[in-house]
């Protein structure tokens, strides 16, 4: 029977933010250990579960040993010592389990640390020192990993997400598992493409619905039809990460056949995508733009508060988007999240039905986009219980976002306060704490594009309002000093 190693470690770490990521992070979404990962997982769309559940299917008898599976909301760069606690979570199981046919990893491709830029790489590396060069490792990134030599170096294949928003973690888990079973039985002998283009993009029209990255997408999911062609990605780059190694990334793993054919193939495709660079780029209204056109807008709306993007490392304390809907005076019925734990400690110790004086956000400094306002509130309800994701994305996956506090403000506007940065894209997010989202005129999104399968039955509009904070959609903006260079469009460059 063959035996198969499996771990994952996920984080997409933002090197501008300044909360450091512990364990405290992982714990809160997830940690888990030996056989509870079956159990937890299988079912979810994430790729352990998609990897499981291809292996039952695939009918060939299958041992699996299963080491960490871990994952954290984006955040600042994980502590040292978390780092070496998790890497041990992995390497520690894996040597006891030796020998093992093939080992399967879910990274995300831009884990960062204190002290190490390529986190996924140095992962890559030990289980290959634990292993050796014969067992076959097969790795699975998001599509906004920033694969390196290193990474390219320590896993036989890398298999990326093909969509974004994302909605197929499990089928990437399942197409990992395919490529890992045909590695460990057959021994297919191929070569490695890599090219990259140098860009470093707002996330602004990368999506793989429509769109110059759909037909990126589309065209290396036709490669991967021809049977010389063993697999294909491409990655997009992971904007909020001051490392080196950007860029729009092909990667296929081919025989050695129709190598020069495909090299062909991959030029042209990343000159294609040069040529459309800039239609990556697109304009979004500031703040003062958006509510100057606000009956523009069907409602239900919502809003992408573009600069503190939970999902990607946004601190979650912007009052942006909150101090300007308290100036139209009870005008607009709004749901808006804030992480602040100092006032949730406050209505936690008055309870719910009580009022309270506070103020929320995350700065005395009157520039700053999260500078902190004062609020009367009352507190509609308190929960400390995880709930269940339903919506597309990660669906089934039960999360918990700690303590939180409903507060309502002025009537009309409802404050969703939590303890720490969490993923928010979900209705259940609301629902769990009472409020129908479809109530509302507005409803504030920390995620870029996430929440829109979720929400696509409860919204009329979106629209991605151009804010300040560390998710900053304006690269030029961004105060990034480590980055390749030259690249688009931080350079005026014409070619690459
Ligand atoms: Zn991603």
């Amino acid at each position: 029977m063959l035996k198969i190693f499996l771990s994952g470690l996920y984080q997409e770490t933002n090197t501008f933010c300044p909360v450091l990521t512990d364990l405290g992070f992982f714990q809160r979404a997830y940690l888990l250990q030996g056989h509870s990962i079956q159990r937890e997982l299988v079912g979810t769309n994430t790729e352990i579960g998609g990897f499981y559940e291809a292996l039952e299917n695939l009918g060939n008898p299958v041992e699996v040993i299963p080491g960490l599976a871990a994952w954290a909301v984006a955040s600042g760069p994980i502590k040292k010592e978390t780092l070496e606690e998790l890497v041990a979570m992995i390497i520690e199981p894996l040597k006891n389990s030796l020998p093992v046919d093939g080992v399967f990893l879910s990274l995300h491709g831009s884990l960062i640390s204190e002290e190490h830029d390529d986190c996924d790489g140095l992962i890559l590396e030990m289980v290959r020192k634990t292993v050796g060069f014969e067992v076959p490792v097969v790795c699975s990134l998001d599509f906004h990993a920033i694969v390196t030599e290193r990474m390219l170096k320590n896993a036989n294949i890398l298999v990326g997400y093909r969509t974004y928003p994302h909605v197929d973690m499990g089928d990437t888990g399942r197409r990992a598992a395919f490529a890992l079973i045909k590695l460990v039985s057959k021994k297919p002998q191929f070569e490695i493409i890599f090219k990259r283009v140098p860009m470093v993009l707002p996330v602004d029209n990368t999506e793989t619905v429509e769109g110059p990255m759909a037909d990126v997408m589309k065209t290396i999911i036709d490669w991967q039809k021809r049977p010389e062609v063993f697999n294909t990605s491409a990655f997009c780059t992971h904007t909020w990460v001051d490392v080196k190694g950007h860029g729009i990334a092909l990667l296929a793993y081919v025989d050695i056949s129709c190598l020069q054919e495909m090299e062909r193939e991959l030029s042209l495709l990343s000159d294609n995508i040069w040529a459309r660079r800039m239609e990556f780029i697109q304009d979004y209204p500031d703040v003062e733009g958006f509510f100057a056109r606000i009956d523009q807008y069907e409602r239900p709306v919502a809003i992408v508060d573009s600069g503190d993007i939970t999902t990607a490392g946004g601190a979650g304390d912007s009052t942006v988007l909150l101090r300007k809907v308290l100036s139209k005076k009870g005008q607009i019925k709004s749901a808006i999240p804030i992480v602040d734990a100092f006032t949730l400690e406050k209505a936690w110790a008055v309870g719910e039905g009580r009022t309270i004086n506070c103020s929320v956000g995350g700065s005395d400094d009157e520039n700053a986009y999260n500078l902190r306002v004062s609020i009367r509130a009352k507190v509609k309800r308190l929960s400390d219980k995880p709930f269940e994701i339903k919506g597309t994305s990660f669906s089934g996956m039960k999360l918990d976002v700690g303590r939180r506090a409903l507060l309502q403000v002025e009537e009309n506007i409802f404050l969703m306060v939590i303890e720490f940065t969490s993923m928010m894209n979900d209705p259940e997010f609301w629902r769990s704490m009472g409020l129908e989202p479809e109530s509302m005129d507005f409803i504030v999104q920390k995620s870029h594009k996430l929440f829109r399968a979720a929400y696509a039955d409860i919204v009329n509009s979106d629209e991605t309002v151009d804010t300040p904070g560390c998710t900053d959609r304006n690269v030029k903006r961004l105060p990034y000093t480590k980055i390749n260079r030259p690249i688009f469009p931080l350079d005026d460059i014409n070619h690459y």
